[in-house]
């Protein structure tokens, strides 16, 4: 099965209209392989900035995070329906730093992806686990315990809209990156956890890498065959770092 590459950008809480402009002219002008897609998720103001600047059909808006609930008393919130008319597209949700800062549950971002879904969005939905948790051999059933929440809300076919991002809570912002054997074999778990349910779905789910990727390091973990692109925090701030990850990206596994 050829799956797009998918190379996203998570600013997290930095970032400002001077990136703005300078990501956005390079994106503009920058050579992407053929069946690579680059996703760009700002904080919420700067969504509209961004979509003004960029004009390239392969790069696509994306937020960080969206409320569960359509609309009404929810202070500081941001519903699906406002990331729609910013013509946003993706969704990241789940994030490790959401679920342990904000106390995000595997409920609650179940409760989030369908809510994303059902208003035509994508979620790029992230697990993973800790470093106490891998040394205690229980990455998959972390793992495991993530997904089925999702699975148990929307059902495995809705999986053929939803991009997984793996991250290894261990390797975010820490510079210490998965081995591309290690990252592969937990790839391939995700994706045979998928397959129990179906094998066709799984085949299709894009599973991104996150985790201290960069220029140096993005092709070889790219190029494992259960690894369809990555989520990229820290070198996604920087110009020409996140210009080298985007062109080189190969279109196929
Ligand atoms: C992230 O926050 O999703 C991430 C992967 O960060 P970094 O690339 O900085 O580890």
């Amino acid at each position: 099965m050829n799956r797009k590459t998918i190379v996203a950008a998570n600013w997290k809480m930095n970032g400002n209209l001077a990136l703005v402009k300078q990501m956005s002219q390079m994106l503009n002008q920058v050579q992407l392989a053929d069946n690579v897609d680059v996703i760009v998720c700002p904080s919420f103001p700067y969504l509209a900035a961004l979509d003004a600047e960029m004009s390239s059909e392969s790069i696509h808006l994306g937020a960080q995070n969206v409320n569960e609930h359509d609309k009404g008393a929810f202070t500081g919130e941001v519903s699906t329906d406002m990331l729609k008319e910013l013509s946003v597209n993706f969704v990241i949700l789940g994030h490790s730093e959401r679920r342990a800062i904000y106390k995000e549950t595997s409920t609650q971002v179940a409760h989030k992806v369908k809510q994303v879904i059902e208003a035509g969005l994508t979620p790029v939905l992230c697990i993973g686990e800790s470093e106490a948790e891998r040394t205690a051999m229980q990455t998959e059933t972390v793992l495991a315990s993530q997904l089925q929440p999702v699975l148990d809300e929307v059902g495995i076919e809705v999986f053929k809209e939803i991009i997984i991002a793996y991250e290894p809570v261990w390797a975010i912002g820490t510079g210490k990156t998965a081995s591309p054997t290690m990252a592969q074999e937990t790839h391939k778990f995700i994706r045979e956890f998928l397959a129990q349910s179906s094998e066709s779905v799984a085949d299709k789910v894009p599973l991104l890498y996150g985790g201290s990727v960069n220029a140096a390091n993005s092709n070889e973990l790219f190029a494992q065959p259960d690894i369809d692109g990555g989520l990229i925090g820290g070198a996604s701030l920087k110009v020409e770092e996140f210009e080298i990850i985007c062109s080189t990206a190969k279109g196929y596994n």
